[in-house]
């Protein structure tokens, strides 16, 4: 049989985990990744969730060497501070496993979203009263009972994945893309660098913000996010490391959007996304500096449209990445994105052979489900009650309310979201329900008790699972500690190994 060749255009972390995952698929074929060492990568997407960690795994990847490599600490969840505009946070955690409740499972969810309405409707603080959000806010963690992600340095995530796929035998070439040819039917049997042409049977557009051949070539429609989600800047910024390495990213709401902080072992990682409409560059860097009381420079001004393609896969090319679409920050939903894109894709590699129409519409249609739904909850974190600046005042006149979280609103109102006003709202719920909980419960938007008065007894009861997250934090090690039993340069001279 032929050997199969596929040339995915773009070093940054979409092109590598693009080639990586085709090599678990096409052990015998010609990976060929080409980028431009010129145009750099983007250098943002610090903070991700736990697809990431699924996806290092499932890749081989020792997770002890990863982190030491790429200066990473663990991540549990985002807190998001002052959204408000009242000095508060709320904690936005990743699932934990401490024990199960006395719930049966629904449709196999563990309906720990009942526990938090519980802790609503008994107005309990829900950062006190569960386990990721203690173990965040005490700067501790603990890999046995709560899912979790990593923090990395962009570029050295990009160059530890570029040498792994080396090693897994991806060709890797240095150029600049500067045509595709193509037949008869639009498919693209060549792409051609300055100097080298390349033969190929599928293209993987990964070339980011340039967005070189879905864009570039094939000319797709964009769908802008802008009538909902107004971000259009941000600049970025490092500060110091932190010592206490918080195992988790700040997100805290500004004037005219919201700043990030991303820990990582020699720094932290920071930037101020911004609307345009009220500020530039110069007063968002001043703004920042006035909240850290100190003099910051900014590396990067970034500017980004919120959208995507109505369509990424086109004739044999698909876009992943930042070519394909970009919401905005908020949730760290980019990485994630291309691995649930890459891991749909798994359905559909018969079609790359056999481009059937129907098929890449449906998967066309499958992604743009899932950026659509994750552009809508990233725009319910901006329901807050901020009055303080122009932007926030305006925001939600300004804006135009998604669909569907204009269907869920008198839910959440009423305190009765449950899993199938998620469905009944057309969302494929891929945040949980208790993402939803969460945040919802943290920007106060419950306005009646929750409704869940058949779950009066739900056990063990929200002192007892207290005592227990206490006992459970008793044991468990600060980020400090893991990170120098792992033997990660911020804590020389302990090198004892251990895998998280
Ligand atoms: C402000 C901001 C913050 C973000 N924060 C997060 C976050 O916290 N978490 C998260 O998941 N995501 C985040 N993202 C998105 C993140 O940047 C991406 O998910 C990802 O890390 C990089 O995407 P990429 O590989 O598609 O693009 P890039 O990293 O930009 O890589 C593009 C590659 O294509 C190459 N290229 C471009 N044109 C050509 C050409 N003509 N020829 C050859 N090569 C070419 C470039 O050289 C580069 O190697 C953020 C984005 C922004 C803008």
């Amino acid at each position: 049989m032929r050997q199969k060749k596929f040339v995915v255009i773009g070093g940054g972390t979409s092109g590598w985990i693009t080639a990586l995952s085709l090599r678990q698929f096409f052990a015998h074929a010609q990976i060929t990744v080409i980028y431009s060492q010129d145009k750099g990568i983007v250098g943002v997407g610090e903070a991700t969730t736990p697809h990431f960690v699924d996806f290092l795994k499932e890749t081989g990847v020792d997770l002890a060497d990863f982190m030491r490599s790429v200066g990473a600490t663990l991540k549990k969840g985002i807190s998001f501070e002052n959204w408000n505009g009242d000095g508060q946070k709320y904690f936005h955690p990743f699932k934990e496993t401490l024990r199960e409740f006395s719930i049966p499972r629904i449709f196999g969810h563990t309906c720990f979203d009942f526990y938090l309405k519980k802790l609503i409707r008994e107005q309990l603080p829900l950062d006190d009263y569960t386990y990721a959000a203690r173990l965040a806010y005490a700067n501790k963690v603990d890999v046995d009972h709560c899912h979790f992600a990593f923090h990395f340095d962009a570029n050295q995530c990009a160059n530890y994945l570029e040498n792994l796929a080396r090693a897994r035998g991806v060709q890797v070439v240095v150029g600049e893309f500067r045509q595709a040819v193509q037949d008869s039917a639009g498919n693209i049997t060549q792409i051609l660098t300055q100097d080298s042409a390349f033969e190929c049977d599928f293209v993987f557009d990964c070339s980011g913000f340039h967005r070189a051949i879905i864009g570039g070539v094939y000319g797709q429609r964009w769908i802008s996010y802008r009538e909902h989600l107004p971000m259009k800047q941000a600049i970025t910024f490092w500060q110091d490391a932190d010592p206490s390495f918080p195992p988790y990213t700040g997100c805290i709401a500004m004037k005219a959007g919201w700043m990030w902080r991303i820990p990582l072992q020699g720094r932290v990682g920071c930037g101020y996304v911004f609307d345009s409409d009220y500020i530039d560059a110069d007063e968002a860097k001043r703004e920042a500096e006035h909240f850290y009381g100190q003099r910051l420079d900014v590396r990067k001004v970034l500017k980004f449209d919120a959208g995507r393609y109505e369509n990424i896969w086109v004739k044999n090319c698909i876009a992943v990445g930042l070519s394909g679409n970009f919401i905005e920050p908020l949730e760290s939903t980019s990485i994630w994105l291309q691995l649930s894109l890459l891991l749909t894709l798994r359905q559909f590699l018969s079609n790359i052979d056999d481009l059937d129409s129907h098929s890449t519409a449906l998967f066309n249609e499958l992604i743009g489900q899932d950026v659509d739904e994750k552009m809508e909850f990233v725009y319910l974190h901006y329901l807050t009650k901020r009055q303080d600046s122009a932007f926030w005042r305006d925001f939600r006149e300004k804006t135009v309310l998604p669909q569907r979280i204009a269907r869920l609103l008198p839910f959440i109102k009423r305190g009765d979201l449950k899993f199938h006003n998620l469905r009944s709202a057309d969302l494929p719920s891929h945040f949980a329900l208790r993402s939803y909980v969460s945040v919802c419960a943290g920007l106060g938007l419950f306005e009646k008790p929750m409704a869940i008065e058949h779950l009066d007894t739900i056990e063990p009861a929200p002192a007892a699972y207290k005592a227990q997250i206490e006992s459970q934090l008793q044991q468990s090690r600060s980020q400090a500690q893991f990170l120098e039993a792992l033997g990660c340069p911020v804590a020389p001279g302990n090198t004892e190994m251990s895998t998280p």
